[in-house]
């Protein structure tokens, strides 16, 4: 099938092969024939299978088959839960519109007010937004959305994880009775019928990914390794397989922010990319990775949502999440629009309870790759008799990532992290036989060495593993000096701040 014979006016035909696609996706194929008929559309599509030109395409056909009003007024609303998502949906609208004469806008916190109250009063015929600021500026009467032909509302799923319930039905709440809506969602939990129940009528679905499977394209594997040394294990794969374009994801901020120190620290470029950062920060830090001036983008769940980067291949799960949905959604940020793509999972031996979680939902056993070297002790692997809380220790820190482990999604205490804190507890660990992760010592010769091991060996590329000592890169292979990895008083490495959220 091809676009031409899915109706599609001739500037947005011109607009999808600059685009270079030749053929519609499987959700464009049967989500674009159902909005142009004009029906509401429940669609399950994950990310990365062409979903947003599903819904913006013909959308833009109908919203240019009619003359267009003297002065603009909203005409569609595309709702999504994260800024990085609507400043992307913008993007594909800008880019699939380019030759009509439609006018948009994207509308986001974090940044200033006004430029949004300029746009919106010289008059747009579509917006692109997330709740929060879009209800200001419905409260402030600067935004009226009573004419609305077109509600969509995008990665539904994560809105409803995100606290945004109350935030939609207040949106609903200003739109007129008539209007076609859409809601795409990369899964149909029972909670993501229950709101479309709400306000799609007599919807049509399409249900692309069976519920809850991930993405065909992506290889997936696990790797066992401990949490102290995972920091270590990262910067060795992105060196042995030169990767240039990464995909970290941390379950916490701060994290978030290790992580990046330490990849800078190593000379392996990286960003992080989460809710304390700036939107100009976050802006940066994307585009950076996007023109691959960085190698690394270290994540947390909900600000990676959406990222749509053409051809990432590799996304590492530097702590498995404990929400096993996060899983998918993480992976689905690789392997996409029919690229081959690899997820690699660090799970230390206090995260096996969140992969069997994971494992369960995606309903398939993720292989194993060992990575010589980095293989945890059989001591490691026994989970940790209770001990009584010991008390603050001066100076010593947290191990490796250092995640802390005891905050889940919701701030609740309760549930699947409650797995033991094995993590900041690397004294009762066994450390790998050989070879010792690099030390703070390794370092400055490898700064000098621009950022290259000094001893460039190669395993054939991609994960393929070592064979011990001799295969690593010689700052891996060094004695630690008596450091302990991830120990206390190295330069980056931020031991406490707020224990913020995602
Ligand atoms: P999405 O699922 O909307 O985030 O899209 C994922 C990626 O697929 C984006 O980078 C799009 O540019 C790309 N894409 C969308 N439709 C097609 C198509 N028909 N052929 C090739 N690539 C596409």
């Amino acid at each position: 099938m091809s676009f031409a014979e899915l109706g599609l006016n001739q500037a947005l035909l011109n607009a999808v092969s600059r685009e270079g696609y030749t053929t519609p996706t499987p959700i464009q194929q049967r989500a674009i024939p159902v909005v142009l008929e004009g029906h509401d559309l429940l669609a399950a599509a994950q990310t990365g299978t062409g979903k947003t030109a599903g819904f913006t395409l013909p959308m833009l056909h109908k919203l240019a088959s009619v003359p267009l009003p003297a002065k603009r007024y909203p005409r569609a609303l595309v709702l999504t839960p994260t800024r990085e998502l609507a400043a992307q949906v913008a993007e594909s609208i800008a880019t699939y519109g380019k030759d009509l004469p439609l006018k948009s806008t994207v509308i986001f916190g974090g940044v200033g007010h006004q430029p949004q109250i300029d746009a919106l009063r010289r008059g747009v015929d579509i917006i692109i937004a997330t709740p929060g600021r879009l209800l200001e500026h419905i409260n402030d009467r600067i935004c009226d959305l009573s004419k609305l032909e077109f509600f969509v509302l995008d990665e539904a799923d994560r809105m409803l994880d995100m606290g945004f319930i109350h935030d939609i039905k207040r949106v609903l709440k200003v739109l007129p009775a008539k209007r076609q809506n859409l809601l795409f969602s990369a899964t149909f939990s029972d909670e993501i019928r229950t709101l479309a129940k709400t306000f799609l009528h007599a919807p049509r679905e399409i249900d692309i990914a069976p519920r809850n499977s991930t993405i065909e394209t992506v290889s997936q594997k696990v790797t066992y390794v401990e949490q102290r040394h995972k920091r270590e294990l990262l910067s060795y794969l992105m060196r042995q397989g030169d990767w240039q374009q990464v995909l970290v994801f941390a379950r916490m901020k701060h994290g978030a922010n290790r992580i990046c120190d330490y990849l800078n620290e190593v000379g392996l470029p990286a960003a992080a990319l989460h809710g304390n950062k700036s939107q100009s920060a976050r802006t940066k830090a994307l585009a950076d990775f996007k023109a691959k001036k960085i190698r690394a983008l270290v994540a947390t769940d909900i600000a990676a949502r959406g990222i749509d980067i053409d051809q990432l291949p590799h996304v590492i799960n530097f702590e498995l999440p404990n929400v096993p949905e996060d899983y998918v959604h993480r992976i689905g940020r690789t392997g996409r629009a029919g690229n081959d793509g690899e997820a690699l999972s660090f799970c230390a031996p206090d995260e096996r309870a969140f992969l069997r979680d994971i494992q369960r939902l995606i309903k398939r056993e993720i292989p194993v790759l060992t990575v010589q070297g980095f293989v945890p002790s059989a001591a490691a692997d026994k989970p940790e008799p209770p001990r009584p809380p010991r008390p603050p220790q001066g100076g010593r820190g947290r191990q490796g990532g250092g995640q802390g482990r005891s905050e889940s999604r919701g701030g609740g205490g309760g549930g699947r992290s409650s797995a033991p804190a094995a993590a900041g507890r690397g004294d009762s660990w066994n450390r790998p036989a050989s070879p010792q992760p690099a030390s703070a010592a390794a370092r400055p010769a490898e700064r000098r060495n621009g950022g290259q091991p000094a001893r460039a060996e190669s395993s054939g590329g991609g994960f393929a593993p070592g064979t011990g000592r001799g295969n690593l890169p010689a700052h891996q292979a060094k004695p630690s000096g008596g450091g302990r990895p991830g120990g206390s008083g190295r330069p980056g490495q931020h031991r406490s701040g707020p224990r913020g959220g995602r």
